[in-house]
């Protein structure tokens, strides 16, 4: 049953071929028997996942359906959770229970899925290998040597190993796109404001957006459906309607343009990685799409960008957490000073400090005009580019990463190292675009992720394109070894 996928649940639920009650204790105790391997969860919510999935099967009982309707999924914990603890992978928030659930937890449950509890991450997102929590790293399913990428690791690592069927995650800079890619999934990032990020616990706040993680882009389209759609509790929420994502897996990609960036070729990436992206563009050509070279001049820029604006919105957005209101508290504080002082220093960890000490330097006076300004500047010159190349095609594609996932600690001692891996994701982020990668190939054993980019609140495309291509091919379907 662990291997069924949220479609294929969907229509055993319907056919009354299980009970989302029968489904749910499999996966729990699939859970338990494997996840110490992977260390892919952080709480385990058992009773919560019983009591929701009875409450489904009663509802489908009394004639209700729904493609979430007792499905089984997890939460990023970066997710409040009422009553439920939600540390954002931080000793910061190891003691903090939710008081309320975030819209996309409260849309996914009224829409009847079945929560099995709060996937690991790294510290307060920030990470592409998921080594940096304070609950300690999470093991990739295809070779548990090798890191699942980050920040939503423990999301990908759970459902790549058929743990369960989809999660959550959130990508402030590639972190659904990126854990995707190494782990053999499908994960799309949302267009900025299609998802609300009421009750995720912020990063960086112009750049984090919501999204699922499965195995399958019609999975995907089944997760995405519950979760996005206008909220009055976030500002930057959109009010466009949200169009049946289900629907749009079966056009036709005769015709479909496909920009290829010259700029993604670069020195940087794999050569096996760069064949693999071009098998997959004979693949779409085959299903009709024309292919045409483009250019995004500006990307060069975009991880100097991004490693100011993030960290600035960062340094911002964790002054909340100061001792006082929220989590980690030191003991016997001498004065205010000294409560904010150790609070934080023994709350946050290595990488989380770095990154508030970047930020609050790059928006100090004297040095904001050199640095975050520049930033946003270019910010603004990378959005053009995508505006530019969009006049001429309706998809960008190109790998997801430039190497496949590392070994745990391979980086460890050059944090620098870690964030040029982000070269293909953090251009979406920046522009506010919708992306998506899915699987391609492997290389040395361990997956490989091609990523779609499209112009804003096309996710329907991106789905089109990812379903058509798994129609015809079978790296999705490949499970790791022992899982
Ligand atoms: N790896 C990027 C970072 O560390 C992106 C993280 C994310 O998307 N949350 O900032």
């Amino acid at each position: 049953m662990h291997q069924l996928t949220l479609a294929e649940i969907a229509r055993g639920l319907a056919d009354k071929k299980f009970s989302s009650e029968e489904l749910t204790k499999v996966l729990l105790a699939r859970i338990a028997q494997l996840d110490p391997q992977l260390n892919s969860f952080i709480s385990l919510t058992e009773e919560l996942a019983l009591s929701q999935a009875k409450a489904a099967d009663t509802r489908r009982a009394n004639g209700e359906s729904g493609a979430l309707l007792g499905a089984p999924i997890a939460h990023k914990d970066l997710f409040c959770t009422q009553g439920i603890r939600t540390s954002c992978g931080s000793k910061m928030l190891d003691n903090f229970k939710a008081p309320y659930d975030a819209t996309v937890v409260a849309k996914l449950a009224a829409a009847g899925a079945v929560t099995l509890g709060k996937t690991n991450m790294d510290e307060f997102a920030m990470g592409s290998a998921n080594e940096s929590s304070y609950y300690g790293a999470v093991k990739n399913p295809w070779n548990l040597e090798h890191v699942p990428g980050g920040s939503s690791g423990g999301s990908a690592a759970a459902v790549a190993a058929r743990l369960l069927p989809a999660a959550t995650g959130t990508d402030t800079g590639g972190s659904i796109r990126q854990p995707a890619a190494l782990t053999n999934l499908t994960g799309l990032k949302p267009t900025y404001g299609r998802v609300s990020r009421w009750g995720m616990i912020a990063y960086a706040s112009s750049l984090d957006q919501g999204g699922p993680l499965a195995r399958t882009a019609e999975d995907c389209a089944i997760l995405l459906q519950g979760m996005a759609g206008f909220d009055p509790n976030d500002s930057t929420s959109i009010d466009e309607p949200v169009p049946d994502y289900s629907a749009s897996l079966n056009g036709s990609l005769q015709g479909l343009r496909i920009g290829v960036p010259k700029e993604y070729f670069s020195a940087g990436l794999d050569p096996r990685i760069a064949e693999l992206i071009h098998n997959s563009v004979k693949e779409l050509e085959k299903l009709g799409a024309v292919i045409k070279e483009i250019s995004l001049p500006n990307m060069q820029h975009a991880i100097p960008a991004y490693y100011v604006i993030a960290p600035a919105e960062a340094s911002s957005n964790l002054s909340r957490f100061d001792g006082v209101r929220f989590g980690h508290r030191c003991e016997n504080p001498v004065n205010l000073i000294d409560l904010y002082k150790r609070s934080r220093g023994e709350g946050f960890g290595p990488e989380v400090q770095r990154r508030i000490m970047v930020g609050a330097y790059a928006l100090s006076a004297g040095y904001y005009d050199a640095y975050y300004l520049k930033a946003q500047k270019i910010r603004r010159l990378i959005k053009n580019d995508f505006m530019a190349a969009f006049n001429e095609v309706d998809i960008i594609l190109g790998p997801t990463t430039p190497n496949p996932a590392w070994k745990l600690g391979a980086k460890n001692s050059d944090p620098v190292a870690a964030y040029l891996e982000d070269v293909y994701t953090i251009t979406a982020n920046l522009a506010g675009l919708p992306g998506l990668s899915m699987p391609a190939g492997f290389v040395d054993g361990l997956p490989v992720g091609v990523q779609l980019l499209a112009p804003y609140f096309q996710e329907g495309r991106l789905l089109n394109v990812a379903h058509q291509y798994q129609l015809n091919t079978d790296w999705h379907t490949r499970t790791p070894t022992g899982f």
